[in-house]
């Protein structure tokens, strides 16, 4: 035993595992999906590795993944002859957790209360969801290229065992040693079913070895697969179920909700790609992190070239994810060379106004469906607003605002076609949160006249609104702004307004404001600029504004803090 390692779990790991081991998640099943998923990545990896360098899948047969049962010894295991993981790659990657978003999702997860478990669905615990069935995993693997194996064991209580270990090819095996309570993992037709559900999308045959010499295939005849084993985003739209969109998905996307949109397109000519991309339902945790990585993945004629590239969509629809299958680029295609590449330039462009197309769709057709999308992304896609500035008309066509007039979102058709006789601007105010920009009392003078007033509350809103200036000719105005002057407007209810029509009680009126407005200046002095009466207020007495060419209130704020 003394080549033997003992290594404790990263803090993180520990953590997770105890959330694993002793919930009770309501879908242990899911742990086969992410056990088989692992293992079809390992071999799109290979299938990459091996482009360049052939040498490290030579003389192994077909990519499989293998699942087999031995039922005396309540193990079921999962194999594959994919690129496999070396001494390090196991520590790393079976020890820690590199995925960003892991700090949030235990901070949400942690403490005393319950922790909220639909939220391990979305976070998505991998591998270490086998933990869930087993009290202990045994993973034997030899990577691509080595001779050498090695075995990774744990029980799941805060440490693993690594010892040297021997396997005749590359690729990965694990050893689930199932619970008391799990046994039913160890039954052919219940793993038929599951592998069915979620696995028929899996582009690696999967082989189910029942270890019954009674079944249906003898030794002499070729094995057939539980699944379908060809890429699902070629197959014929029809043949493919929202079930089957779903657990794709989840796959490729590393998700575990249920897409909100599912974009299945195919283009042929000047260049043809297939994109299979999705709107998840719920906000990544990861979605603001800057480490994030995007999430589309890049087949070139089916084969997997990579999963972390930026080139196929840009940042503001960092929200997609899926695949995109090329028959025009070449398979030798480095990672680094697809920045330069004029056809990803080209399948950029056109996914781009495909993604948008199928918003513009959508926001038509299903205008809830839509307003989830965008109390989920909206934030995310204000940013093309800035950033594409060819796309900010039909950008502008999707945005949708929360307004002093409505309960729900609206869009700025809407605002325009609610806009008073005189009413020159879009109006607007920004701040951090709903409830208290809805209390600002810069609105009390448009409520008054009734003009509609946007309520941004995302911090992009103060960037795209210093680049955009106007939509369909109105400007877009801020109420904290010094000029934005209510004179032209209608009041409601005129009673309601400060204006009298008292020809002489308004001049006394007006001296009085005079001398509180000297007043007021020599007290301030040099911390303001002006003092000045308006029409804004209604009920409150006065109110802080900023100047005309001056910088929005609110941003004015964000920069302060932000130079802190
Ligand atoms: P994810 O798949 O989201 O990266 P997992 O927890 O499922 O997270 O797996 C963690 C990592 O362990 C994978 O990214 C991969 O590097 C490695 N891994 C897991 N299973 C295998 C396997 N069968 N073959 C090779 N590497 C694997
Ligand atoms: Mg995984």
């Amino acid at each position: 035993k003394n080549n033997e390692e003992r290594r404790g779990f990263e803090a993180e790991v520990s953590r997770l595992l105890k959330l694993m081991v002793h919930s009770v998640y309501s879908d242990r099943d899911i742990f086969l999906r992410e056990l088989v998923s692992n293992a079809c990545d390992a071999c799109d990896k290979l299938r990459y590795e091996a482009l360049t360098k052939p040498e490290l899948q030579a003389g192994e047969g077909d990519f499989a993944i293998h699942i087999s049962i031995d039922k005396k010894a309540s193990i079921l295991r999962i194999s594959d002859n994919g690129i496999g993981m070396d001494h390090d790659d196991l520590i790393n990657h079976l020890g820690t957790i590199a995925r960003s978003g892991t700090a949030a999702f235990l901070e949400k997860v942690s403490g005393d209360q319950k922790p909220d478990l639909s939220l391990i669905g979305q976070f998505g615990v991998g591998f270490y969801s086998s933990f869930m069935v087993a009290d202990s995993v045994r993973v034997i693997s030899r990577k691509a290229g080595s001779a050498d194996a090695w075995e990774w064991e744990s029980d799941g209580e805060g440490s693993y065992v690594m010892r040297p270990a021997s396997r005749d090819q590359h690729g990965t095996s694990i050893d689930v040693h199932l619970k008391a309570d799990a046994k039913e993992y160890l039954e052919p037709s219940r793993l038929r079913t599951i592998l069915q559900r979620y696995s028929d999308h899996i582009s690696v045959p999967i082989y189910l070895d029942d270890g019954d010499p009674k079944s249906d295939q003898t030794a002499d005849e070729t094995p057939k697969p539980v699944n379908d084993g060809s890429a699902l985003w070629v197959r014929p739209k029809s043949d493919i179920t929202p079930d089957l969109y779903t657990a794709f998905y989840q796959h490729v996307a590393h998700a575990h909700d249920e897409p909100a949109l599912v974009l299945h397109t195919k283009a042929e000519g000047v260049i043809s790609y297939t994109a299979l991309l999705f709107i998840p339902q719920n906000r990544p945790m990861d979605l603001f992190d800057p480490a994030r990585k995007p999430r589309v993945k890049l087949y070139v004629k089916r084969v997997f070239i990579s999963d972390d590239n930026d080139e196929l969509l840009p940042g503001y629809l960092r929200f997609f994810k899926g695949v995109v299958d090329s028959e025009d680029l070449s398979l030798n295609i480095s990672r680094e060379m697809l920045q330069q590449n004029p056809v990803v330039r080209r399948i950029r462009k056109a996914l781009t106004n495909k993604a948008l197309a199928e918003l513009q769709k959508t926001a038509d057709k299903d205008s809830d469906r839509y307003g989830k999308i965008w109390d989920a992304f909206g934030a995310v896609l204000k940013e093309g607003l800035y950033e594409d500035a060819d796309r900010r008309p039909a950008l502008l066509k999707l945005a949708r605002f929360r307004s002093t007039h409505a309960d729900g979102l609206i869009s700025l058709a809407d605002y325009l076609g609610r806009m008073k006789d005189n009413q020159k601007a879009i109006y607007y105010v920004t701040g951090n949160d709903l409830a208290a920009v809805r209390r600002s009392p810069q609105l009390e003078g448009f409520r008054a006249r009734d003009v509609e007033v946007l309520l941004l509350c995302d911090p992009v809103d103060e960037f795209w609104l210093s680049a955009v200036n106007a939509y369909e000719d109105k400007p877009f105005k801020s109420i904290t702004r010094g000029g934005s002057d209510l004179k032209d407007l209608e009041p409601k209810d005129p009673t309601a307004d400060a204006e009298t029509k008292d020809k002489d009680a308004s001049d006394r009126h007006d001296a009085a404001i005079d001398s509180l407005i000297t007043a007021l200046k020599s007290l301030l002095g040099t911390q303001i600029s002006d003092v000045r009466s308006s029409d804004r207020l209604t009920q409150t007495a006065a109110c802080l504004v900023a100047e005309d060419n001056g910088l929005d209130l609110h941003l004015e704020r964000i920069l302060r803090q932000h130079q802190q």
